[in-house]
This record gives C-alpha cells, sequence and structure tokens, in this order.
C-alpha cells in the first residue's frame, strides 16, 4: 500500500471523511484520528508511523497463528486461482467445503460431525436460532421457541447475535432486542459473589437457569446458549460448579445446550475447545474467529450427531447465505486447522506457554497494588484492576481506569483490551516465552502509570 503515497494525517483525514467504525463514538474518535495499521508478523503489528506493536489481543481474539504465515496465505491464493468462488445451493459442493468438514469433525469433541457455513460468528449464531427452532418443530414441538442466554454475554451484532447476547448498551441501541430471548445472571465470581463460596455461587446462578426453565415452561423453551468462558463480557471463568450443573439442567428439562466457542475455540485455553476445558458436553457449538485466525472471514455452526440426524431427516432447510462454504476461506481454515495441528500448538499453549503467562501474572499480581484478580485459562486472561486490594473496593465509574491504562498500553506499544475496570488479553497462540515477558513488563510499567495518573503510587 506504501504506493498510495500518502501520510498519517492524509489517512486520518480520509478515514474521517468517509469510514463509520464499528463499536466507536465517531466524534471522540475523530477528534484525535485513527492509527492506521500496515503490516505485522508474528505477534506483532506496525502502524503508518513505524511504530511496533505487540497484539496482546490476537486481532479480535481471532489470529491464532499469529501473523504472516506463508501456509494460510499460499492456500488462498492457490484456491483463488483454482475455484475463488461456487455456490453450496444448487445441490453443488466444493473440495475445500468438503474437505474442512472432514478435518473439523476429527478435531471437535466426539460427536460433532456436521458443519453448516457462514461468514463470522454473528451470522452462525443466528443460524442456530433459526436450526434450534426448526429442530424443535421436526420433532413436533413448535412452542419451544425461547432462547436463554446471559446478561454480559456477547454472541455478535446482528440482530438476533444482539438479541441472544446480554450487552444492555447494545440491546438500547435503536430498541434491539427481539423477542423470544431470556437472560439469566452470569457467573462472575469476584464482582457478584458476594458472601457465597464460588462453589456456592456456581450452582446459584446456574440455578437461574432452572428457575427460568420453570417460568417460561420448559415447553416453551428450545435451547440455553453460552461461552464456556465468556470473553468480551471481561474473561469470566465460572466456577467449576457451574457447568456440570447447567449440563443437568438442560438434560432435565430436554433444552438444547449450545457452547459459543467463538473466542475458546481452535486451542485458546489449552484444548482444542473451550467445552473440553469446562467439561462441556454441548449439542451445538459456534466456531469463527480462530476458524481461519481471522485471516478470511468463515464460521461454522457444529451439530452433534443427536442434533444434526433430526435436522438431516426433517425436510428442506430454509435457510443459507452466498458465502457458506466460501471455498477460499475454507482452503485458509483448513491450512489454519493444520497448521495449528502440525507445530503442536494446542499443547504448547496447555504445558508451556499458557502456564508461564498464568505464572507471570499471578507473580505481577501479588506484588502490584492495582491486580485484584487473575482470571483465564490457556492464553486468554483477564485482570481485574481494583482501588484497594485488600478491601477488594473497585473504582468508581468517574475513575475510567480501564479506558486510563489501555490508552497507556497504547502509547507503549502493547495491545490490550479494557472491559470495564477489567483488562483482558488474548495473544497469539504462537507467542513465546520472550514475547510474553515483553508483554508482562509493558503491561507492569502501563499499570505503574495508571496507578500515578489517579494518584495511587
Ligand atoms: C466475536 C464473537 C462473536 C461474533 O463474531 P463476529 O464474527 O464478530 O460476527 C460471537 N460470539 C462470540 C463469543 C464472540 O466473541
Amino acid at each position: 500500500m506504501k504506493n498510495f503515497n500518502r501520510n498519517t494525517e492524509q489517512w486520518q483525514q480520509l478515514d474521517r471523511d468517509h469510514h463509520i467504525h464499528p463499536f466507536t463514538d465517531p466524534a471522540q474518535l475523530n477528534a484525535k484520528g485513527v492509527r492506521v495499521i500496515t503490516r505485522a508478523e508474528g505477534s506483532y503489528i506496525w502502524d503508518s508511523e513505524g511504530n511496533k506493536i505487540l497484539d496482546g489481543m490476537a486481532g479480535l481474539w481471532c489470529v491464532n497463528v499469529g501473523y504472516g504465515r506463508s501456509e494460510l496465505i499460499e492456500a488462498a491464493n492457490r484456491q483463488m486461482k483454482e475455484l475463488p468462488y461456487y455456490n453450496s445451493f444448487f445441490q453443488t459442493s466444493n473440495q475445500p467445503q468438503i474437505e474442512l468438514g472432514r478435518l473439523l469433525s476429527g478435531v471437535t469433541p466426539e460427536g460433532f460431525d456436521h458443519f453448516f457455513y457462514s461468514s463470522s460468528g454473528s451470522e452462525a449464531n443466528d443460524t442456530i436460532v433459526r436450526l434450534v427452532r426448526h429442530y424443535w418443530e421436526i420433532k413436533g414441538q413448535p412452542s419451544r421457541k425461547a432462547i436463554i442466554s446471559r446478561h454480559n454475554a456477547y454472541h455478535g451484532s446482528t440482530l438476533a447475535a444482539t438479541s441472544l447476547g446480554g450487552m444492555k448498551y447494545m440491546h438500547d441501541m435503536g430498541g434491539s432486542l427481539l423477542p423470544g430471548f431470556e437472560h439469566i445472571n452470569q457467573p462472575h465470581w469476584y464482582l457478584e459473589g458476594g458472601d457465597l463460596s464460588e462453589e456456592e455461587f456456581g450452582l446459584a446462578r446456574a440455578r437461574e437457569l432452572e428457575d427460568k426453565i420453570n417460568e417460561l415452561g420448559a415447553e416453551n423453551v428450545s435451547a440455553f446458549i453460552g461461552e464456556p468462558i465468556q470473553g468480551a463480557g471481561g474473561v469470566i471463568v465460572p466456577p467449576d460448579s457451574y457447568w456440570p450443573e447447567i449440563q443437568r439442567i438442560c438434560t432435565e428439562y430436554d433444552i438444547l445446550l449450545v457452547a459459543d466457542e467463538v473466542i475458546c475455540g481452535f486451542g485458546r485455553t489449552g484444548n482444542w475447545f473451550g467445552s473440553e476445558t469446562m467439561g462441556i458436553k454441548p449439542d451445538i457449538m459456534t466456531l469463527a474467529k480462530g476458524l481461519s485466525s481471522g485471516y478470511l472471514p468463515i464460521s461454522a455452526v457444529a451439530l452433534h450427531q443427536r442434533v444434526a440426524e433430526v435436522l438431516t431427516a426433517g425436510g428442506e432447510i430454509n435457510h443459507g447465505y452466498t458465502y457458506s462454504g466460501h471455498p477460499v476461506a475454507c482452503a485458509v481454515a483448513i491450512a489454519n486447522i493444520n497448521f495449528i495441528r502440525d507445530n503442536g500448538l494446542v499443547e504448547m499453549v496447555r504445558d508451556t506457554t499458557g502456564p508461564y503467562l498464568r505464572e507471570g501474572l499471578r507473580q505481577l499480581a501479588e506484588r502490584h497494588r492495582l491486580i485484584g484478580e487473575v482470571r483465564g485459562r490457556g492464553l486468554i486472561y483477564a485482570i481485574q484492576l481494583v482501588r484497594d486490594k485488600d478491601e477488594k473496593m473497585l473504582f468508581s465509574a468517574d475513575d475510567e481506569v480501564g479506558t486510563k491504562c489501555r490508552d497507556h498500553c497504547f502509547e507503549n506499544n502493547l495491545i490490550m483490551r479494557a472491559v470495564d475496570q477489567s483488562m483482558v488479553m488474548s495473544p497469539p497462540l504462537t507467542i513465546s516465552k520472550g514475547e510474553i515477558d515483553e508483554l508482562l513488563e509493558k503491561l507492569e510499567r502501563c499499570l505503574d502509570l495508571t496507578a500515578s495518573e489517579l494518584g495511587l503510587s
């Protein structure tokens, strides 16, 4: 892109003139100007000013194999030449799509052999909303429509995915909450546990599902959906008692259990899927992000045999996207899965880099006054920022502690994301121990800067 021959200010002005950014206050952003990212390699990105930045978020929780992998790039290039596009509607398929299904049935948990493709996590979750209702219609229980989710869950940004999710500020925009979606509280023990032990709290929060089912009548409920570990909500790892109880309730009331694996999938938590890490046996899984490491947009709905056998015998499925099973995206996903497997990334996260980051964060939390809790698994973590860790006292909203800390990270060439009063990280699964050291050093410096800005050092 160098041949465009524009300087940073010119790029920023054009961006102001023509681009509306997602999840951004345009006026606020335009006042300071965007950072223009120009290239990337491994765990680093570069901006138009030549700054080299450590990407502690793997893009948006998705670049699992890191940047610049020739295997993925060449797979796309080859497939573009061979067959750049063909649809799957007209009794036709393509080789990458077929091969991807075979590969996915190998890496997903036992019983997941059928996949429906689309281009984003949101579209996959929209598909799930339609398919679970269709499933119950085929089973002769058409009143099973309601889907239960959690407050502060993130399931995407289309209208159905927004409703499925639990982000109030998203529901509030334009009254976006559709009927037929119900929400229970999230299992966030540190913030909401009160006097309950972790174990008790996990059970109590899971039993809200049972209460909700009873309130609605099980004959009106189709499914429960949850991220094994809530990502965008603040990397919320439920207590050990939570998922087994959710599982028990879903089984008892015959409710489909959907695991949104968009972030947790493809090695992020130290297993291929977050469901394995958290001991969940879902009926349906949402796959996106790490499915192609973000190199091209692709997602999949993974159906367990017990769901697939109903849907495949239930007549026409009146649903699909122009880009369902896009051959180039599928070719990249194949190369991505092969890369993860052939390089032992999942084992590396589980046995080496994951424990290394965890220990580094634990030590940092011990010596740093701002860290109240470290949460996470594998290579997805959050640190909870607190005004007083002994008193477990949070900051006030006016302190804007997350934003302050994030801005210091930004200025110090480390990408971390703030979720309210937590800082979250989700680096490429290829990150080295040396790069983890760099991440921790920069993080500590930014925490110090945040503390002194708040008059706490
Ligand atoms: C990102 C995300 C989605 C939405 O995926 P898009 O590709 O942005 O539509 C859905 N669920 C979870 C858990 C996510 O993190």
